[in-house]
């Protein structure tokens, strides 16, 4: 599952900069050159990161980070602030009102793409990097391979994504409804006993001879990836 960082930016050769360089990192980008395109873009994109300008048309950025913080669905969303020099109190009032992080412009590139792999760390593990590894099982997202205690385990597409999304929440339990959201799109007509199926592949696929099985089955509850496998 590829992260999704909304930009949000009025100055328009910046946001193009850090959308090209940010889909080289491995990220999908959106961009909102105002605030209040930020908040509609947020609330149909579900990013999982936003970058955040401070001085934007129509609602600020400080105001914008208010507003997603008060709404349920973005909460917990990482958002990363882009300050000018010199707005010291701006900047402690924008981690006060809920950013996770800020970015004094003009800033170098290389900083900003590494603060914001830091931030996804913090928040969510399993998304910023290319490489996962949960107890035997490891996973490159770049040369989309899967192994287990070194043994080649060959997936398909939709066992593949269903083992990532798995791996980003070790030991959560997952209800096959949550499952469909986030591997087949909530926009998908698609019959939960289909999860199953692919649960079933994807064991098949892991699980040679005597290895304990890393995949949990939750009575009336769903599935879950142990990581102690
Ligand atoms: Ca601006």
């Amino acid at each position: 599952m590829t992260p999704h960082v909304l930009v949000v930016e009025d100055e328009g050769t910046l946001a193009v900069a850090l959308k090209y360089n940010l889909e080289k990192e491995g990220y999908r980008v959106t961009i909102a050159e105002d605030g209040e395109e930020a908040l509609i873009a947020a609330e149909e994109g579900q990013p999982d990161l936003v970058l955040l300008d401070w001085m934007l048309p129509k609602v600020a950025g400080i105001e914008v980070c208010r507003r997603l913080r008060a709404r349920a669905d973005h909460r917990n969303v990482p958002i990363v602030m882009l300050t000018a020099r010199g707005e010291e109190a701006e900047r402690i009032r924008g981690l006060d009102t809920g950013a996770d992080d800020y970015v004094v412009k003009p800033f170098a590139m290389q900083e900003l793409l590494a603060r914001i792999r830091a931030v996804m760390r913090r928040i969510r593990p399993g998304l910023a990097e290319n490489k996962m590894q949960c107890g035997e099982i490891s996973v490159d997202r770049v040369a989309y391979r899967v192994r287990r205690a070194g043994r080649e385990v060959h997936l398909g597409p939709t066992e593949f994504r269903l083992l990532d999304y798995m791996m980003q929440y070790p030991g959560r339990v997952f209800s096959r409804e949550q499952l469909l959201d986030a591997v087949w799109g909530s926009d998908v007509y698609v019959e939960a006993r289909t999860v199953d199926v692919h649960i079933g592949r994807l064991r098949k696929a892991l699980n040679v001879g005597e290895e304990a099985d890393p995949i949990r089955t939750v009575r009336s509850a769903g599935y879950a990836l142990d990581t102690e496998n």
